[in-house]
């Protein structure tokens, strides 16, 4: 079995004890271990100060957008290989692994674009400069400059080269070096796209570190000048954020958290209208595509009440085409959930939803999947829900179950309504909505744009280009207030400010334009 190792102070490391066993979850035969035992976490945050930051602070944006761009064409490269391994160790089919790691090159790529248009520069000035006296003799401008600490990925098991890639993207691109963290349960992926980049010895030593298995005390060491960027459970998010040192030392945290997101049908959207076609492909795959286990995964759908029973009918009818199983086995639509805890928790949160709501497509159990071993696997059949009382489901707006799992709810027509029903989950990452009345959408986007971090509207003229509501592309925010965590990521150079420092500089508008340049 496969031992894998993280990667500190420029050697590999392989741990001799602690570990955690990975395995298949289609077949649930055992195919690596992983560990961090022994490793000396103190020496990993010193190597990365004392090295990598002050390397990729003396390059400048050109320089590192360089870089970026080499790990993205070195991540394409390998493509074929890396969705290989996200099958084994996380169950994708073709489709939904490539989602994670063309996601996690093209990310990549997007930032060294971003890099160069920074340009030969080591920081960058932010607004216009602004008179702060009666003469020029004192002005002010503001810039950002990295920060000299470390930045610290935590990431979730269901997004292994991606959340890897972008936070690494934007991080690097601010001169900050990286101790990255995978899931240990699905951590193939990404100590394998680390071995290729170390390999491909492009990197300044100490610019990147892998941590596989826990962090030991390495969240006690961090200070005033790090940030730790977390992406997982509202559960994990709450009790690392409130650690004792960081609140302390305001380091810097930025959290990304799940979600309850909604889909929104407006009224106007008849049966047979292009929109409802593509509401109703949008809303299937993103229940299902991966798995469900997607942070922007729709988890609650609001439907006119009238319409309720049609639009069930042919979401059902939709769901009925997914074949559930083994993704080497090519009729495969949707893969397993990733480990044997997520079904469980999958089990548990489907029996805390029909409190309120009732299965309407899906049993809600164990399923076997095509070509796996029967018995064996972590499958469920895409599970649809349905509540008629859509402001007392409570479960529904408090329960994330991180699966192909989602609830129909009715809502009154207006704007009005289905805000205050999707505001009854705490904040989403993304809230979508399909219509093309703009009157609706401007009354969508003015009472609900508090609620969320993104919306994305579905309409006939969005229809051929439109990703789906669950891409997270890097040219815009990712993140969502409350429950989604707070936290902003990507965005084009909002994702890269959070490594950087924003800095007032005062004096005479000769000497502030002769430092900062104009
Ligand atoms: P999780 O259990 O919270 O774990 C997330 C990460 O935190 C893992 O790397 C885990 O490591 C680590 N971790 C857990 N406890 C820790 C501790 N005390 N100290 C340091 N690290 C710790 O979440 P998950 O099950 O992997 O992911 C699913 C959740 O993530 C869902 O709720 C989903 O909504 C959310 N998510 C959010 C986004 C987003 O961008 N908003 C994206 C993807 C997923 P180990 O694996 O070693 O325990």
């Amino acid at each position: 079995m496969k031992t894998l190792r993280s990667y500190v102070r420029g050697t590999w490391h392989e741990a001799n004890s602690d570990f955690v066993t990975l395995v298949n979850p289609s077949t649930e035969e055992e195919i690596a271990r992983a560990s961090s035992a022994g490793i000396d976490f103190g020496a990993v945050l010193d190597y990365a100060r004392e090295r990598g930051g002050p390397a990729l602070r003396a390059m400048t944006f050109t320089q590192r957008a360089q870089l970026l761009k080499e790990m993205s064409r070195l991540l394409r490269e390998h493509r074929d290989e890396l969705l290989d391994l996200s099958a084994l160790n996380t169950g994708t089919t073709r489709p939904d692994g490539s989602f994670d790691v063309d996601g996690a090159s093209g990310t990549l790529a997007y930032y060294a674009s971003l890099g160069w248009r920074l340009g030969d520069r080591t920081f960058f000035a932010e607004g216009e400069g602004v008179q702060l006296a009666k003469t020029e003799g004192f002005y002010g401008r503001h810039i950002l400059v990295p920060r000299h600490g470390v930045a610290v990925h935590i990431n979730a098991f269901n997004f292994p080269a991606w959340g890897f890639a972008e936070k690494a993207a934007c991080a690097l691109l601010a001169g900050m070096p990286i101790v990255t963290k995978p899931a240990t349960a699905t951590a193939m992926v990404t100590e394998r796209c680390i071995e290729i980049l170390i390999a491909a010895d492009i990197l300044p030593e100490g610019a990147l570190q892998l941590i596989v298995g826990s962090t030991g005390d390495l969240l006690d060491r961090l200070g005033p000048q790090d940030v730790l960027a977390f992406t997982g459970s509202a559960g994990t998010a709450r009790s690392l954020r409130s650690r004792g040192n960081l609140l302390a030392a305001n380091t810097r945290v930025n959290v990304e958290a799940d979600s309850l997101n909604a889909a929104i049908l407006a009224p106007d959207v008849q049966d047979g209208a292009a929109t409802f076609g593509f509401f109703l492909k949008d809303v299937v795959r993103e229940i299902t595509q991966k798995s469900g286990q997607k942070c922007t995964a729709v988890r609650r759908i609001l439907i006119p009440a009238a319409r309720l029973d049609s639009v069930q009918e042919a979401l059902v009818a939709k769901l009925r085409e997914v074949a559930v199983g083994n993704p080497a086995d090519p009729a495969v639509r949707m893969g397993p959930l990733a480990t044997a805890e997520q079904l469980a928790d999958t089990l548990r949160g489907v029996g805390e939803l029909k409190q309120a709501a009732r299965i309407v497509h899906g049993t809600g159990e164990r399923a076997d999947g095509a070509g796996a071993p029967a018995g064996k696997g972590f499958f469920l059949q895409p599970t649809l829900l349905r509540s008629d009382d859509a402001r007392n489901a409570a479960p529904v707006h408090r329960r994330e179950v991180f699966a192909p799992v989602a609830t129909l709810l009715p809502y009154d027509g207006t704007a009005g309504d289905a805000v205050e029903i999707v505001a009854l989950g705490g904040g989403t990452l993304v809230t979508s909505a399909y219509t093309d009345d703009a009157a609706w959408t401007g009354d969508l986007v003015a009472r609900g744009g508090g609620g969320t971090g993104r919306i994305y509207i579905g309409s006939e003229s969005s229809a051929a280009d439109a990703p789906g509501s669950g891409a997270a592309l890097p040219q815009t925010l990712h993140g969502g207030p409350g429950r989604a965590g707070g936290g902003e990521e990507l965005g084009g150079l909002v994702g890269v400010k959070l490594y950087l420092q924003r800095v007032a500089v005062q004096g005479s508008r000769a000497l502030v334009d002769g430092l900062i340049g104009s």
